[in-house]
């Protein structure tokens, strides 16, 4: 069941795509002095090293996290222009401003790595930590024995007493009992590895119950974009039940790369590994639209592996 190891795919475009989002989330939600709780059902390790065997192995950042580093020294002129919605190809604007979301992301991942690059990758786990203020508090569910075992030992550096619990529990059978917290904010982010198809059902089950419970969290689910039903229906069904429920919700996606079955020069038929994915979010920051609208294009331009390359941004509610 388990071969899933996040070690592979740190700092990837889907990673850059799910960390962007959380930490503009975050950013927004932490503006208000009261306590947040941010729970993480599938928090993987916490940190990666891109230079390990793992992430080498893969080499998935470089067309990621590593990418954006070395466009970062890029000049900046023109303002971008804002998306309007649904899935569009974007023309080259090099010249363009870094967009604030996508600098914010790059400013954490050099928090992490003081002297340059991006030899360590925060998780999601680490990325909230970063953020978070004395009072508020993060839950951790991971269940890999591996991975949960390597995210005890990284979160104990970090001696941050009773502010993160790490649970070795099924974080979609068991996160819902910390909704609602005490203090009625919480992010729920929702990222699980999909390696199996009952997944996708488990999220819309979560997630109808999370509304249930507390109908007011801000819940974040990252998914991929492959030939399957399952995720293709996913953000179709997380639609109706935010619409059902009344809650307003965004929809981002980026692809980088066609999803087509290539055939090499000897013969062989080859998969091209994960071209898009998308994040799904109920109950929003309403700041988060106008920052994806200006992100989201220069992510394409910037990561684009071939002329397939789009995002998409919607929202309702
Ligand atoms: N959220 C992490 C980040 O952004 O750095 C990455 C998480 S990774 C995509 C998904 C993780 O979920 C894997 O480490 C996997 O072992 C774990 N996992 C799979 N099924 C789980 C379950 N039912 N409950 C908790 N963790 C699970």
């Amino acid at each position: 069941m388990f071969s899933y190891r996040h070690a592979f795919h740190a700092g990837n475009h889907a990673d850059v795509l799910k960390h962007t989002v959380l930490i503009a989330t975050l950013d927004h939600l932490l503006e208000k002095e009261a306590a947040l709780t941010v729970v993480d059902t599938h928090a993987g390790a916490g940190l990666y090293r891109l230079d390990g065997d793992y992430a080498g192995t893969s080499g998935e950042a470089a067309e990621g996290v590593l990418r954006l580093l070395s466009d970062e020294k890029k000049a900046p002129a023109a303002p971008v222009p804002a998306a309007k919605s649904a899935a569009k190809k974007v023309a080259p604007e090099a010249e363009a401003p870094l967009a604030d979301a996508i600098a914010r992301y790059l400013s954490v991942i050099h928090d992490f790595n003081p002297k340059g690059g991006a030899r360590i990758y925060p998780g999601s786990p680490f990325i909230v930590q970063h953020l978070l203020r004395d009072h508020d508090k993060l839950k951790l569910f991971e269940l890999h024995p591996t991975d949960a075992r390597t995210l005890d030992a990284n979160i104990a550096q970090l001696e941050a007493g009773r502010q993160i619990a790490v649970l070795r529990e099924d974080g979609f059978g068991s996160a819902t009992k910390f909704l609602p917290p005490p203090s009625r904010r919480a992010l729920v982010l929702m990222d699980p590895s999909y390696e199996i198809k009952s997944d996708y059902g488990r999220v819309l089950d979560f997630a109808a119950e999370a509304l249930k419970r507390f109908a007011t969290g801000t819940y974040a689910i990252w998914y991929p974009i492959i030939p399957r039903p399952e995720a293709h229906d996913l953000p179709r069904r997380l639609k109706t039940l935010a619409t059902k429920a009344g809650k307003p919700w965004l929809h981002a996606t980026l692809t980088v790369k066609s999803s087509k079955l290539t055939t090499t020069p000897t013969g062989e038929t080859q998969r091209p590994g994960l071209p898009a994915s998308g994040m799904f979010l109920i109950n929003p920051p309403y700041t988060l639209k106008p920052l994806l609208a200006a992100a989201l294009p220069q992510l394409v331009e910037r990561l684009a592996q071939d002329r397939h390359a789009a995002f998409s941004l919607d929202s309702g509610g």
